[in-house]
Order: C-alpha cells, then sequence, then structure tokens
C-alpha cells in the first residue's frame, strides 16, 4: 500500500539567501492579496466564484509584463493560488456545515510564512540541497534517510522566526503489520493522559509552561514596535514550537505503540457535538481545552498509523460513557466519589477511568466496520 508521509526538516541558507525568502515571501504575498481581491471583485460584480484556474491565466500577463516573477518558478506563484483555492474551499466547507464561515483573509506582511509549490520535480531535492528557481541555495540535513527523489509529492518551505523549515512529502509504500485480534478502548483524561480498557494507563506530562508565562509578561511589559519586544515575541514564538514538537514526538511513540499492539483501537470522538458534561468537573475549561488539543494529534496519528498498519480505527459517541456502569450498563447519576465508579444497581465498583475505557471499547465492537 502506498501513502502520503511528511519529512518535516530545518534548511538552512545564507543571510543572503534567507533576505531572498524574505523577498519571495513579499511577492507571494502580494499576490495572494492581489487575487483575494480580484475573487472579491468578481463575486460582487457578476455573483460568481472564480476558478484556480481562471487566475492562473492571469499569471501568464504577469510573468510577461514583469522581469521578477519571470526569474522565478512558476510552481511558486501557481502555489499561492492553489493556497487561496485552498482558503476557499475551506470557507465554503465551513458554511455549508453551518460553523463560524471565517472569510478568506488579507494576508498582513509576518503572517505569510510560506513558500508552496504548485507541483515538484524530483531534481527539486537532490544531495541535501533544495534547488528551486528563483529561491536561493537551501541546504537540508535530513535528521532520517529520505526516500528516493522520484516519489517527491509535494514541497513547502516556511519562514519560522529567524529559522527555516522545509516540509517535504512523499509517496511511500507501507507494510500492514502481522494481524492482531486484540482490541482496547482508550479514555482520554485530565489526571491520566489515557487510560486502556485494559487498565494500563499513559501518564500525563505536566508541561513547564514557566518559559513561556515570563516571555508573555516580558512582552506585555514591552512598548509595541520596539525592537525588544519583536525579540521576544520571536523567543517565545520559538518556545512555543519547542513545545509543541516535544508533544508531537511524544504522541508518535505513544501512538505507535498502540497501533503495534492492538488489532481495533477505539476512542471517544470528541468532535461531537454538544457532548454532555458526564465527565464532571474535569471535563470542563482549561482541562477540556488542553484535552482537546492532545486529543486532536493523538487522533490524527492514530487514524493514519493505523491505515497503514492495516488496523481499525473506530471513534465512537463519547456521551454518559463514565456514568454508564461496564457491566450492567445502568446509567448512573453523577458520582460524587473522585476517581471511583460506583454502580447503584449491580454495586460494581471500578476506576472511573477503566470504566469509561470500557464503555468505549463496547461501543467500538457495535460501530460499523468500514
Ligand atoms: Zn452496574
Amino acid at each position: 500500500m502506498n501513502a502520503h508521509k511528511t519529512y518535516q526538516e530545518r534548511a538552512y541558507c545564507s543571510r543572503a539567501g534567507y533576505a531572498r525568502i524574505r523577498e519571495v515571501l513579499g511577492g507571494c504575498r502580494w499576490l495572494y492579496n492581489r487575487s483575494l481581491e480580484e475573487r472579491r471583485n468578481t463575486y460582487r460584480a457578476c455573483g460568481k466564484g472564480m476558478s484556480k484556474f481562471a487566475q492562473m491565466k492571469h499569471l501568464t500577463r504577469l510573468r510577461q509584463e514583469s522581469q521578477w516573477w519571470r526569474d522565478l518558478s512558476l510552481q511558486v506563484a501557481r502555489g499561492v493560488l492553489v493556497r487561496m483555492d485552498r482558503a476557499f474551499r475551506d470557507f465554503f466547507r465551513r458554511v455549508k456545515a453551518g460553523d463560524a464561515p471565517g472569510y478568506p483573509r488579507f494576508q498582513v506582511p509576518g503572517r505569510y510564512q510560506c513558500i508552496e509549490l504548485a507541483e515538484v520535480t524530483p531534481g527539486m531535492v537532490k544531495g541535501g540541497e533544495i534547488r528551486v528557481k528563483g529561491l536561493p541555495r537551501i541546504q537540508i540535513r535530513p535528521t532520517r534517510e529520505l526516500p528516493d527523489s522520484h516519489d517527491l509529492k509535494s514541497l513547502r518551505l516556511v519562514a519560522r522566526g529567524r529559522q527555516l523549515w522545509v516540509d517535504l512529502v512523499y509517496k511511500v509504500g507501507v507494510e500492514p503489520l502481522p494481524p492482531s485480534d486484540q482490541v482496547v478502548g482508550i479514555d482520554m483524561g485530565v489526571n491520566e493522559r489515557m487510560t486502556l480498557s485494559d487498565g494500563n494507563t499513559i501518564e500525563r506530562r505536566i508541561e513547564n509552561r514557566d518559559r513561556e508565562r515570563v516571555l508573555h509578561r516580558t512582552i506585555s511589559r514591552r512598548q509595541k514596535g520596539s525592537a525588544g519586544r519583536r525579540k521576544a515575541v520571536a523567543a517565545l514564538g520559538r518556545e512555543m514550537r519547542r513545545n509543541v514538537v516535544h508533544n508531537r514526538n511524544e504522541c508518535h511513540g505513544i501512538t505507535t505503540e498502540l497501533v503495534r499492539r492492538y488489532g481495533v483501537i477505539v476512542m471517544e470522538d470528541l468532535k461531537v457535538k454538544g457532548i454532555t458534561a458526564a465527565g464532571g468537573a474535569r471535563k470542563r475549561g482549561l482541562n477540556r481545552e488542553i484535552l482537546a488539543q492532545t486529543w486532536g494529534v493523538i487522533r490524527q496519528q492514530l487514524a493514519y498509523k493505523a491505515e497503514w498498519a492495516g488496523r481499525l480505527f473506530v471513534e465512537v459517541n463519547p456521551a454518559y460513557t463514565s456514568r454508564t456502569c461496564s457491566v450492567c450498563g445502568h446509567v448512573n447519576a453523577k458520582s460524587r466519589i473522585y476517581r471511583v465508579f460506583e454502580c447503584s444497581r449491580c454495586g460494581h465498583v471500578a476506576d472511573r477511568d477503566v470504566n469509561a475505557a470500557l464503555n468505549i471499547k463496547a461501543r467500538g465492537a457495535f460501530a460499523p466496520v468500514a
């Protein structure tokens, strides 16, 4: 089976090269905003949207008129329009789904940090170097071996503060794991990061946010527009990114192990609207937010790793999972005892999270198999 795998690597270039990247980002931002305006005007004038292809025709004229755009790979300019198209598609999807629409925005300097290519050729990544027409020499030192460059599917350069990163997507073959008939239910929690239906737990990492707090304070004390403030903002960005990467790597360890051990993995579907407060106080407020973030990362990793390994990943409605008795199915009133589940009908006593994980596992067993 083939899958798309992303390799995210640091990239390096000279000081002059970095200045050139900034310049290209500026050009892309200009093109993005101009194309957005064009779409808006077209819509106002004739009530119709505009396709990516209609806008790409205008690129031809732009390149005829401007040496600057001619010197730059056409794929960079087209990449801007691909990005715009995606923004609009996401917008219409949200409108359709009845979510807050969030019309695509004009991009301000500093926000537009990404150069993506509409199409890639194998020669773009060669011998630890990225070669794209109009971009400076960019070097990468891959942390793991990259697949054959003929399998390169997309390339994206991201400028984060003073750092340059590259996302390389390759088509790779994946081997399914030997089959497993083990089923597991997972309760996402706050006390424990996860509780498995077999009683195992994965501990919650206590994040050290001291440095972030200090940096936030520094920023608020510095004057707006000052160099000191800018530096503190950049430092905060680096710190937050470090935390994100750290969390993601930790999740990789957890999800790889889960997929290796279990044939069917059942989790709460936290996307379900109007979730009941069945989890009690532990599922409200900030905790809920932290939970949702970790859940998002873990969910995403489990979904694709399960698919690659030939495992089944199931999400079930989480309503009442922590109040339902896993033995007799009775839905109990809210428990007042911390961490302990006690059934008022059959007297079953268990760890509350393990009980919930067992309910989740049972619901997965009845879920339709795709
Ligand atoms: Zn019971």
